[in-house]
């Protein structure tokens, strides 16, 4: 089988992907902050890590994928205060949001999701090995910062040179705490006021992680302190990456991780994203057709639909996001989907699932369609997939309308298909059905409500909002990364 390739910021080259203990690809993506509805934006990063995964392991490799959760930094405590709910209670209800809306999305669960409040400890550990071998110290007032003069390669992966990055943190560094210099950041922050009952005991005294921090903390317990691959979208590259390399590789002397991958940012309707502009979409917005703010003001949309165009662009290049490009993605999906039924009903069967594409990728077949799978392989480039997979579908498509493609011959082609549909992380419509049973916005507001009462550990509540959800006919279902609702019979 070819090489997946894929680029690395930090040698601004392609570079094989490769399990460096030859056994499992150790891999970080830095997950969300949870004070909000993730918007479509977090999601093209997420969905593209989701695509990294799948052609990893579908070219062979096993993965242990680890992505945090972010409950603890100014915007979560600044939240839950103004919502007068302990942070727990606030942070749990928005991750709860974010699972559901990444199992919509059919995004594989990271093999370990740690959060920034359980991982304390490890992340006092750290800045005390920092601060023994003099790569940080501790303020006038009390927080401890790293010594970015003290760590000679700070700038490698952004690729800026020094003077560029003391301007980069003078723009963007709204912290008034007191440091040596302007690039200095820092790791514990002193407790303030503002922060009211959320902090932490550390030897520096009363206060909580700086931002930058648990990731490099939680990387290397989970992946140990050298791994092979660490993602993030492209805006995480400076100062967030850049720090992480610095205070991890400081306190080890080791490569913290191998291989760097970030995704370009989304733009919408050619603009940026921004909340003046009302086009900070959220799922709920796609599926709901919400846009500009006002219900139904475009046709409603399934994930795999938002999934299908997200992908429908490489990586590396802006993305812009268009309510036209989802009606696209809806007539691609559903030819595909089309074709995948034919082939179905020629052969007798029906499409294998993600774990038996896996061995069959293993085993090497499914290669109907290599053309198409070699461009993912070559730094997944999914525009350049998605046109070969087109080319290679036509001429197939009239012989087996013609009745010139055999049970053997549709069997083959249809693990080929597999083998892409699961890269691609389709779900695929079935026969003559819509492409998503839409949930109603009243049972979708019992179910998050229900959400937020089993977070607060509000049985009672969580009991009778699932009566309300069953008695306009929906049932809901608890799995380990959210819930699931389908039409009671
Ligand atoms: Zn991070």
């Amino acid at each position: 089988m070819a090489q997946f390739v894929l680029n690395d910021t930090l040698t601004r080259s392609k570079r094989e992907v490769y399990a460096e203990d030859g056994d499992t690809l150790r891999f970080y993506c830095c997950g969300p902050t949870v004070y909000g509805p993730a918007h479509i934006g977090n999601f093209r990063t997420f969905i593209v890590q989701d695509l990294f995964r799948r052609v990893a392991e579908l070219s062979g490799l096993k993965t242990k994928h680890v992505r945090n959760i972010t409950d603890v930094d100014d915007k979560t405590i600044r939240e839950s205060l103004k919502e007068g709910k302990t942070l727990g209670e606030f942070t749990a209800y928005w991750h709860g949001l974010f699972a559901r809306d990444c199992q919509a999305l059919n995004l594989l669960p990271p093999h370990v999701e740690p959060s920034a409040v359980e991982h304390i400890p490890e992340q006092v550990a750290l800045i005390e090995k920092l601060v023994s071998s003099g790569h940080a110290y501790q303020g006038a007032d009390g927080s401890v910062y790293f010594k970015v003069s003290a760590f000679e390669n700070y700038g490698r992966l952004s690729h800026l040179d020094k003077r560029e990055l003391k301007l980069g943190v003078s723009a963007n560094d709204s912290d008034e705490y007191e440091k040596e210099s302007l690039a200095d950041f820092a790791l514990w922050k002193a407790r303030k006021p503002e922060d009211g009952d959320n902090f932490w005991e550390s030897p520096w005294g009363q206060g909580r992680p700086g931002w930058h921090l648990e990731c490099s903390a939680m990387g290397m317990k989970y992946l140990s302190e050298s791994f092979d691959l660490h993602a993030g979208g492209v805006d995480l590259c400076f100062p967030h990456h850049e720090n992480e390399i610095a205070q991890s590789e400081a306190a080890t002397g080791k490569t913290f991780a191998r291989h760097w991958f970030h995704s370009e940012h989304l733009m919408v309707e050619g603009s940026k994203m921004s909340k003046s502009l009302k086009n900070l979409y959220t799922l709920d917005d796609i599926t709901h057709g919400r846009r500009d703010g006002v219900e139904g003001a475009a046709p409603g949309y399934s994930p795999a639909e938002l999934r299908f165009e997200m992908l429908s662009g490489h990586y590396r290049q802006k993305m812009n996001f268009t309510w036209d490009g989802l009606r696209a993605a809806r007539i691609n999906l559903e030819r595909i989907a089309a074709f995948a039924h034919r082939l179905e009903a020629i052969a007798g069967g029906t499409m294998c699932n993600y774990d038996t594409a896996l061995s069959i990728a293993k085993s090497g077949g499914g290669d109907a369609f290599s053309d198409a799978w070699a461009a993912l392989l070559d730094d997944l480039n999914t525009p350049s997939a998605l046109g070969r997979l087109n080319s290679a579908m036509k001429p197939l498509e009239k012989r087996a309308t013609a009745g010139d493609v055999d049970a053997a011959e549709a069997g083959e082609l249809l693990d080929g298909l597999a083998v892409l549909v699961h890269a691609f992380g389709w779900e695929l419509p079935a026969v003559g059905e819509p492409v998503a049973a839409e949930v109603p916005v009243e049972v979708q507001e019992l179910a998050e409500k229900r959400t937020a009462a089993r977070a607060a550990k509000d049985w009672a509540a969580s009991d009778a909002l699932r009566d309300a959800i069953s008695a306009l006919g929906w049932q809901i279902k608890d799995g380990k990364d959210g819930y699931e609702l389908t039409k009671s019979d």
